[in-house]
């Protein structure tokens, strides 16, 4: 549906971390046009107030607002992150992390992981993590970032942040307001429609105000509220794939005072799995969890016989429906952040899909009105990359032998998109996996989890045994000892946050 009328104002619906994030981005386009954006969000219904671990192109994100990274970790007690440890997955006991940079680089134009699987069989034993910088900084604690190097023949060091989820909104706050967006605080209790074309027209707050617009942003969390509760554009309901539905929330310090880990934990647990997200001043910890198998008050006692320290808040109790919206762009209304859909946390995606959401939307914007070709099109990119992602996740429930429970159970035995299920085979066949549609998901991340998951390469691309044995070997050794080198010169990563952003105090 098209309306031809140039777009002078943006509304903001809500004011979590979509919405100062897209507030932030759209500020910038106010350079120079007649172009006014306003954000409401109403402080007696507050923010999910989770969401603190977050994947590498959301360094990039700060970088386009041309943000300083010291500053904005040091506003919000953050961290670096390397990579994700999962924790009794593939079985109990089991250990691996999902590294954020590649196993070794590409030679003879295959993937490392296809000759590391030659060497294995011809006898090398070295597993393949030694090939990973950021899982062997991970595994010693440490960690610098590539610019602090004296030399450029190293290894480039990939990274994303853990965050105070409210801190970084505040920051983004103060970012976007500087840059002319105002904010307004209030409840909405209408939605106004044309009669005519569907399009949203206004939204009501409670104290009197009104809210007019050409362009809606709804950002207003699970409950939809222009997307879903106006325009009742529909959810497609992955609860099958995708069980766990609740999760109890509870920061604590950390007790010992050991210096955060740079890396994010999830350890599975007889109903779901826990995360553990080490903040500067504190860990976030949750429990996520499938209510079919698991009560809210066994979840909470679990989560808390499983934390670091005491607790620094009240529990705070979330219910979701894993899936996504039918449309994420519906008239004049675009979906971002948990208004838009929630897979879950397992790979920090979310605020990822707002980053993205937001690229696709300033592309695609035109101040001249809105076509069927910009909802379509967006709609079609964000459709493709929830259903990559959700495979993605998929995978670390199904590909298991747990045993010990009804919920692993069910997860092992359940019936899979035909989209994984191929990429298993190829996988189990001969290690190869296809990136599509520009998918999120590197090889090395697909390679990490069905490997970390117990799923065995069954042999390799026929290139790997193309290449000449001892030149390779060398280039191995070299790539290992590389590696070594530029961990052990490392600072432990606690020591290098109070260098380089020590947090601000908490008032
Ligand atoms: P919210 O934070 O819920 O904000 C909604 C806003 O809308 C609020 O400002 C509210 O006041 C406003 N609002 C709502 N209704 C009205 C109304 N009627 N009138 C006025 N204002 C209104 N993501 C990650 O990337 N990494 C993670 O580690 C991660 N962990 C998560 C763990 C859990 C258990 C959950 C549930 C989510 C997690 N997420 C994570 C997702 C992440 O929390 C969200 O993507 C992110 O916080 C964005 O939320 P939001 O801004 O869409 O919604």
């Amino acid at each position: 549906m098209t309306q031809k009328k140039p777009i002078k104002k943006i509304v903001i619906v809500g004011g979590g971390t979509a919405g100062w994030m897209a507030a932030a981005v759209l500020s910038r386009l106010k350079t120079g046009r007649q172009l006014d954006i306003a954000l409401v969000e109403s402080e007696a219904i507050g923010t999910v107030g989770v969401g603190e671990a977050t994947i590498p192109p959301f360094v990039d994100f700060n970088r386009l607002l041309e943000v300083d990274e010291r500053e904005m970790l040091a506003a919000s007690q953050g961290s670096f992150k390397l990579g994700i440890q999962f924790v009794n997955w593939g079985k109990q006991g089991d250990s691996y992390i999902h590294p954020f940079g590649a196993y070794g680089y590409e030679m003879g134009g295959i993937s490392f992981h296809h000759v590391w699987h030659k060497f294995r069989e011809a006898g090398d034993n070295r597993p393949i993590q030694v090939f990973n910088l950021e899982t062997m900084a991970a595994h010693f604690g440490k960690f610098a970032r590539t610019q602090d190097y004296a030399r450029d023949d190293l290894p480039p060091v990939n990274y994303a942040y853990h965050l105070d989820a409210g801190r970084y909104a505040q920051f983004l706050r103060k970012y976007a307001e500087a840059r002319g967006v105002v904010r307004h605080e209030g409840r909405i209790n209408d939605v106004r429609l044309d009669g005519e074309s569907g399009f949203v027209t206004s939204v009501q707050l409670e104290n009197g105000g009104e809210l007019e617009g050409e362009l809606f942003i709804d950002c207003s969390g699970f409950r939809g509220l222009l997307i879903e509760q106006a325009l009742q554009t529909g959810y497609e309901d992955w609860t099958h794939w995708l069980p766990c539905n609740r999760a109890v929330a509870l920061p604590c310090n950390r007790d010992d005072g050991s210096p955060p880990p740079p890396y994010t934990r999830a350890t599975a647990h007889s109903a779901g799995w826990q995360w553990q997200v080490p903040l500067q001043h504190r860990n976030g910890n949750g429990h996520v969890y499938c209510d079919a198998f698991m009560s809210a008050d066994e979840a909470h006692d679990i989560l808390v016989s499983n934390i670091a320290g005491k607790p620094t808040a009240d529990p705070n109790h979330l219910r979701f429906v894993t899936g996504r919206r039918k449309k994420f762009w519906n008239r004049n209304v675009v979906a971002l952040g948990l208004s838009a859909g929630f897979m879950e946390p397992l790979e920090s995606t979310s605020i990822h899909l707002i980053n993205t959401g937001i690229n696709k939307l300033v592309s695609l914007l035109s101040l001249d009105g809105v076509t069927q070709a910009q909802e379509d099109a967006f709609n079609r990119l964000t459709a493709k990359e929830y259903a990559r992602i959700r495979d993605f996740l998929i995978l670390h429930y199904n590909a298991t032998s747990r045993d010990d429970s009804k919920f692993w159970n069910y997860c092992r035995t359940m019936s899979v998109p035909d989209t994984l299920t191929e990429k298993l085979e190829l996988f189990r066949m001969n290690g190869q996996i296809f990136r599509e549609d520009d998918e999120l998901f590197t090889e090395t991340s697909w390679a990490a989890v069905m490997m970390g998951q117990g799923i065995v390469m069954g042999g390799h691309n026929a290139v790997a045994d193309t290449l000449e044995e001892v030149s390779t070997r060398k280039e191995l050794d070299e790539m290992e000892k590389s590696i070594r080198f530029v961990v052990q010169h490392m600072p432990g990563h606690g020591d290098y946050l109070k260098r380089y952003c020590p947090a601000r105090a908490i008032a």
